[in-house]
């Protein structure tokens, strides 16, 4: 088995991991974060995009409103490439009481969550969409942040400071030496063979697998209980500024522009498995109803995918196990040695994407303590290098760029504005990678269209790219894996519209099945062979993919397009 040695082995590379891997590096430490699959695929690749001011928190969890303040300006400047700053409101809506308001400004001023009042003329200027019966309106500094961005910032950070990032390696076992923890065994899922890292430490940063992964030591019942909850992309932004209503937490409350879509969300319910994260049609039709209540014919737009994710929150003694909604937001550190006998592992978990840098200086903080090492957290000021010297990200950015180098950079995704050079680029920097992870930093495929006329081009440069970069791989293996990698990502595609099909979406379902069955008779390529699945990564794991929903595919018009509260959104 081949063998590798470093100070200390993070496990998971979501927000939470990354930010460990850069904190460790800045701190002078060698470190190997081990993700069995791409980075920011698990929960901080599919959450709500919301870099939150805290305002949502202030009565219902005033520690995580003042940790998210802090934490959003501190990311605005290190991330300013990964974040977008919109501005948030808060707004109660005719359905709401007036009372929760009063609460909540003084709970801000408690929380010193930044937070105005303004009018609701003045509001309603500065979105025109919004329900004009809204009664009070506070400004906050909400905004929305990239979460591959932000992660790939962190790895690119700590690589360039010496650390390893191993993707697609999957943690197995756990060993430990005379109570200390001594090794990691992961198995790389694209080669099939096992590797065992020597170490001084592990950090546990698997989000909602925390508990299995902190089994794999012989430390059991770490209760991590995941809360998932589904979100809905529409096919364009409604608001400038994310809109949120002041209310107690509940569904479907925020709406977040993010990128070139419109995000509502989100719902929040107990699961036994993070690996199969079920959508159901009662929350589809939830969801679209309450954007209803923020925005006038919100259910007139079209709904162009639905993810779920699957929040990582510490059960918490004072609510329901089954209760995720009324679970604290706020980290755990679970110190292995305390508990367990095993000295030098510790678990995180909980938290928010907004808060990741503090937990990752918080469980590197414990690990200094237990070494006795005086280095201190240095994360708070230097920025990612891709975000150094720049203004915070901007929508309209890429489009100035595409309009620069039209003549000489062919647009494969025109939704999402992705040029054949981002694909190329990302591929010489990751030649393994396959459709769904240059999807994730480019955002191919995410728009409208949902890949019905990208994928076929982009899997075309890919393939021309694979044939180029490998001596040893015929054509005939080329075409294999890239048919493979394309049936892989339409399938993936597929799964977050399926539950959306009904109107125009439907109707743009139908489209993509006919060019894909149509031109390239998709169904009936040849059957993928094994070295091929393993390349793309259809390896039949990919976690935090929905199930077929429960129950059946919408029916052409399910949604009452008059009213905001349809018999189905009253249940
Ligand atoms: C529906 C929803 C909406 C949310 N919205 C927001 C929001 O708008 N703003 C915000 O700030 N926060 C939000 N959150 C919370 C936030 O997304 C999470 O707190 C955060 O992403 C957790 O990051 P993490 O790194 O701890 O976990 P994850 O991102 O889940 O990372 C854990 C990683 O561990 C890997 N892993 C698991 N097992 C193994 C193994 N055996 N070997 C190797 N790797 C392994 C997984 O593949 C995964 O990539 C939301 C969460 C949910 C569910």
């Amino acid at each position: 088995m081949k063998t590798l040695s470093t100070d200390v082995v993070v496990v998971g590379g979501g927000a939470t991991g990354a930010g460990i891997l850069r904190d460790l590096a800045m701190r002078g430490f060698h470190a190997i974060l081990l993700e069995r699959a791409d980075i920011a695929q698990g929960t901080s690749g599919r959450f709500h995009g919301l870099l939150h001011s805290g305002g949502r928190y202030v009565v219902s969890d005033p520690r995580s409103a003042t940790e998210c303040a802090e934490e959003n300006l501190i990311m605005r400047r290190i991330h300013a490439d990964a974040v977008e700053e919109t501005g948030g409101l808060f707004v109660v809506t005719p359905e709401d009481p007036l009372d929760f308001s009063d609460k909540f400004i003084n709970g801000a001023k408690d929380t010193n969550v930044p937070c105005e009042e303004i009018s609701v003329a003045q509001a309603l200027k500065m979105e025109p969409r919004l329900n004009p019966g809204i009664k009070r309106a506070f400004a906050v500094e909400d905004g929305a942040v990239d979460g591959w961005r932000m992660c790939w910032g962190l790895i690119e950070s700590a690589r360039a400071l010496g650390s390893l990032t191993l993707t697609y390696h999957k943690v197995t076992e756990i060993l430990s030496e005379n109570g200390n923890v001594s090794a990691v065994i992961c198995h790389n899922e694209r080669t099939d063979e096992d590797i065992r890292i020597d170490c001084r430490a592990v950090i546990n940063a698997a989000g909602p697998w925390a508990g299995q992964v902190a089994a794999m030591a012989g430390a059991h019942g770490v209760d991590v209980v995941p809360g998932r909850g589904i979100m809905i992309a529409m096919n364009h932004r409604l608001s400038h500024r994310v809109i949120n209503r002041c209310i107690h937490p509940a569904d479907g409350d925020i709406i977040v522009p993010a990128h070139t879509v419109s995000i509502i969300g989100t719902t929040d319910k107990a699961v036994e498995n993070p690996d199969f994260l079920e959508i159901e049609h009662d929350e589809v039709i939830q969801m679209l109803n309450a954007g209803e209540v923020l925005i006038p014919g919100f259910k007139k737009s079209r709904a162009i995918h639905v993810w779920a994710g699957a929040r990582p929150l510490v059960k918490d003694s004072r609510v329901s196990s089954t209760d995720t909604r009324h679970m604290s937001r706020g980290m755990a550190i679970i110190d292995h040695g305390e508990r367990d006998g095993i000295a030098g592992m510790f678990t995180i978990a909980g938290g928010k994407l907004t808060t990741y840098r503090l937990m990752a200086k918080n469980v590197v903080d414990a690990l200094m303590e237990h070494w006795g090492e005086d280095r201190p957290c240095i994360t708070e000021t230097e920025a990612v290098p891709s975000a150094q010297g720049k203004r915070t990200h901007r929508n309209s950015d890429r489009l100035a760029k595409v309009e620069k180098t039209r003549d000489h950079d062919s647009v494969i995704c025109e939704c999402e504005l992705v040029t054949r050079s981002m694909i190329e680029e990302q591929l010489s920097a990751q030649p393994e990678a396959n459709l769904d992870d240059v999807r994730r930093q480019t955002r191919l495929g995410m728009g409208p269209c949902q890949g019905t006329f990208c994928a076929i081009r982009a899997a075309g440069v890919m393939h021309e790219v694979y044939r180029r970069n490998s001596e040893h791989e015929n054509n005939a293996a080329a075409a294999d894996r890239t048919s493979t990698m394309l049936r892989l990502f339409t399938t993936n595609r597929f799964d977050g519209v399926y539950p959306l099909l009904y109107g125009e979406q439907m109707r743009e379902a139908a489209l993509n099945q006919w060019i894909l069955q149509g031109t390239l008779d998709i169904d009936h390529l040849p059957a993928p062979s094994e070295p091929a699945k393993q390349a793309t990564g259809d390896l039949g794991l990919l976690h935090g993919r929905p199930q077929p929903p429960k129950t059946q595919v919408i029916k052409p018009q399910p949604v009452s397009m008059t009213s905001a509260t349809n018999e189905e959104g009253d249940k």
